[in-house]
Formats: structure tokens, C-alpha cells, sequence
């Protein structure tokens, strides 16, 4: 298992018949996004029918898990009962590298909160929720922060 940065009790994913690959991907630790096969177009999240071109053509596209904060907010509310004692934390939106300008939401981790900055490098950790579940969180990038805070 890998190291655990939230607790068991936090709601679990919602999979439906589009993002069932992804998770299946993310079980396994690859970090992929959705690409239209007519027209290279990203979906993020997944979907049936491609938003540029309306193809229903996709592959799974594997992305090297680094990209930089387009924006985050750290949570000093307990909104989720179960992260009464994670709070502080950040939740970032992610700018994927490699990834058509698609984006997802995760978290900062290995980092204090108070450490998230707008076009901070960052790069995939994954987290073991279950034997099958697998979650993509970030943390800074080599090289992302001053030597003496490493
Ligand atoms: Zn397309």
C-alpha cells in the first residue's frame, strides 16, 4: 500500500461506464486522459462524444504525471465530517502536462497548504484507497521549491 494522506471514511468516486477506464488506469497507478481519435481533442473528465469534433471515436492517452497549479483554495473548514483532522488542506486544479490543456482537481500533499502557489510544478503521488481504488494526488516537483526546504 502506498502512504495514506486522507482517511478511509471520505466519499468514494462515482464511476460510470466513461470513467471506469480511467479508474481502471489509475488502479494501476498510469494517469491517462481521454483523446478523441478524429481530432487529438482532450476530454476531461471523460465523456461519450468528442465536444470539438462530436466523434464518439477515443483512446486512452497515458501522460508522464507532472503539471503545474492553475489554481487552488486551502479548506479550513471541516465541509467533509471525516477531514475534521485534516484541516488545513489544499485542493488544486492541475494543468497536465502532455495533456491537451486538460485539468483535474486533487490535492497538494507532501507540502504544507500554505505552500500552493499558481504555476507550482507539481507531480502525481498515488494514494491506495482499496485493493482496486487509487487515487491521483500531487506533490511539489523536484526542484519546486527553495534546496533549503527539501
Ligand atoms: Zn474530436
Amino acid at each position: 500500500m502506498s502512504e495514506r494522506y486522507f482517511p478511509d471514511e471520505m466519499p468514494m468516486p462515482a464511476v460510470s461506464a466513461e470513467t471506469a477506464p480511467w479508474w481502471e488506469a489509475a488502479a494501476v497507478h498510469r494517469l491517462v486522459v481521454q483523446r478523441c481519435t478524429e481530432c487529438g481533442t482532450t476530454r476531461q473528465p471523460p465523456g461519450p462524444v468528442c465536444p470539438a469534433c462530436r466523434s464518439m471515436e477515443a483512446e486512452w492517452h497515458e501522460l508522464p504525471g507532472t503539471g503545474t497549479v492553475y489554481t487552488y483554495t486551502v479548506v479550513r473548514q471541516a465541509f467533509i465530517p471525516a477531514l475534521a483532522d485534516k484541516i488545513p488542506y489544499a485542493v488544486i486544479a492541475v494543468a497536465l502536462d502532455d495533456a491537451g490543456g486538460a485539468r483535474m482537481v486533487s490535492n497538494l500533499v507532501d507540502a504544507e497548504p500554505t505552500e500552493a502557489s499558481v504555476g507550482m510544478a507539481v507531480e502525481v503521488v498515488w494514494e491506495d484507497m482499496g485493493p482496486e481504488l487509487s487515487v491521483p494526488r500531487f506533490r511539489p516537483a523536484p526542484g519546486a521549491r527553495p534546496a533549503a526546504d527539501r
